[in-house]
């Protein structure tokens, strides 16, 4: 294992004075995976107070559990005491951490044996929960009894889902079934922590491992619209999949992306309640997008996202089936709807959308879709006027003709631009400064 040299000279800094330290955990696993880890970790017998005094550049990041973070070229390396997690007894938080002078210890303590692995050139890897055979059969299995240790902290069962969507890899049979049976446990965890898991888990390389937060039960604790979408079948002749394993598809052909798979996870949330038997026995959908975009942001706020991932998504799913008569005036506005910078996304939305539907027109919808871009990319080139802001007069112009300042100003610039927006021509200076002189006779 090729050890990064700051890594190299921490760990041999720790050992000349008398301590162990290894890389631990995640770099680990992704070093034998042949992948580049995106952060190392250092774990020692020495005590945070004796990291601290042989290094210059170090912060406390987490001290009370024993982290200190060491700076070394200006990247960090978090350095961690050798640890036993006290009795957790609310499943979330361990009620006190103890220091201990094993490795053993410190690597029984995490949470699967594709994680509780750790090197150093000196020992070589050490491993001793058969983490590596684990890698290499492709397994996330939990360190010790599954049971106990999902009751100890309830996120590792999410946890467990994620990294087999990272991974590609299944979850062994005893660690699945202890997830199965513990899974309302899950209510414990924080809504952030559980976002994060989830984020990473829906923008990895197996996206449809999401199904197993259905199939685990863990869905029914923060996210039971899944379940309801699982549990809708949809009758008609664009689809051959319910709403739940159609948002499933749709997740895979949609780039990895956070805004954009989560919108492809959210697209379809307001099927179930908008579901409506015409009399041939198809079902109908109406008005989903709309009522979906705010069940999407109801989820989102929940789960504690941002107001930008949150309004980004929903601008995606209220407008993600929106098929106008492709011409340039309804192009120009359906980007204003949707934003410019969105388009690119709302345009991937709609192709992973029909490429998880049925064949049924198929080739029609993806050419309905090309034609959509190919007018967006005239209209980008053209430089249409896509805000007020690009109007060739501004509100200085209106107050210097008079226009008294206030809503007025607004209202007659907000008439001027939806003239240019359907007449692009319209958008010069001349003209528009005629409209205003009629307009405010
Ligand atoms: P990533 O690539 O996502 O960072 P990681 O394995 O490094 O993956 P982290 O969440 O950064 O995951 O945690 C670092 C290590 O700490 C893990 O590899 C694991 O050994 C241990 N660990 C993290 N969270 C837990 C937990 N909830 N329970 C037990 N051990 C954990
Ligand atoms: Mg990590």
């Amino acid at each position: 294992m090729n050890l990064p040299a700051d890594v190299q000279n921490i760990i041999s800094i720790l050992e000349s004075n008398g301590h162990e330290a290894y890389a631990v955990g995640g770099c680990v696993r992704d070093c034998i995976l042949g992948k580049v880890p995106h952060d190392w970790d250092i774990t020692t017998s020495a005590l945070p107070e004796q990291v601290k005094a042989l290094f210059s550049h170090t912060f406390d990041t987490g001290i009370e559990h024993g982290t200190v973070t060491v700076l070394m070229h200006g990247i960090g390396y978090e350095v961690t005491t050798y640890r036993v997690d006290g009795k957790y007894e609310d499943g979330r938080h361990p009620k006190e951490v103890t220091f201990t002078a094993s490795l053993e210890e410190d690597l029984k303590r995490r949470d699967f044996t594709i994680n509780a692995m750790a090197y150093n050139d000196s020992k070589g890897l050490v491993d001793l929960f058969g983490g590596e055979s684990d890698l290499q059969t492709g397994i996330i299995k939990a360190v010790g009894d599954p049971m106990e240790r999902f009751t100890e902290d309830a996120l590792r069962m999410l946890r467990a889902l994620r990294f087999s969507a990272q991974l590609g890899f299944e979850i062994e049979a005893d660690t699945y079934e202890a997830i199965k049976k513990l899974a309302p446990t899950l209510e414990r965890i924080s809504a952030e922590r559980i976002q994060v898991e989830m984020v990473k888990l829906v923008t990895s390389d197996h996206p449809e491992k999401i199904r197993d937060i259905y199939d685990t039960g863990l869905s029914k604790v923060f996210f039971p619209e899944f379940d309801v979408m699982m549990e809708c079948d949809q009758v008609n002749k664009h689809h051959i999949y319910s709403v739940g394993e159609h948002t499933i598809v749709s997740m895979t052909l949609a780039p990895a992306d956070k805004v954009l798979r989560l919108a492809m996870m959210l697209h379809d949330i307001a099927k179930p309640a908008c579901k409506t038997v015409d009399e041939n026995g198809q079902n109908h959908f109406k008005m989903h997008p709309v009522k979906g975009a705010e069940m999407a942001r109801d989820f989102m706020r929940r789960l504690k996202f941002d107001n930008d991932t949150t309004d980004k998504v929903c601008i995606l799913v209220k407008n993600h089936d929106d098929r106008p008569e492709i011409t340039p005036r309804n192009i120009r506005r359906l980007i204003i709807r949707v934003g410019r910078d969105n388009f690119d996304s709302l345009l991937a939305v709609k192709r992973a959308d029909c490429l998880a539907q049925s064949m049924y027109h198929r080739e029609e919808k993806l050419a309905y879709i090309d034609a959509m871009e190919k007018e967006y990319h005239k209209i980008i080139a053209d430089e249409d006027c896509l805000a007020i802001k690009d109007l060739k007069v501004s509100g200085k112009d209106l107050i210097q003709m008079g226009v008294p300042q206030g809503q007025k100003i607004g209202e007659i610039l907000k008439a001027l631009f939806d003239e240019v927006v359907d007449d692009p021509n319209l958008n010069n200076r001349d003209y528009l400064l005629k409209r205003i002189e009629g307009m405010v006779k």
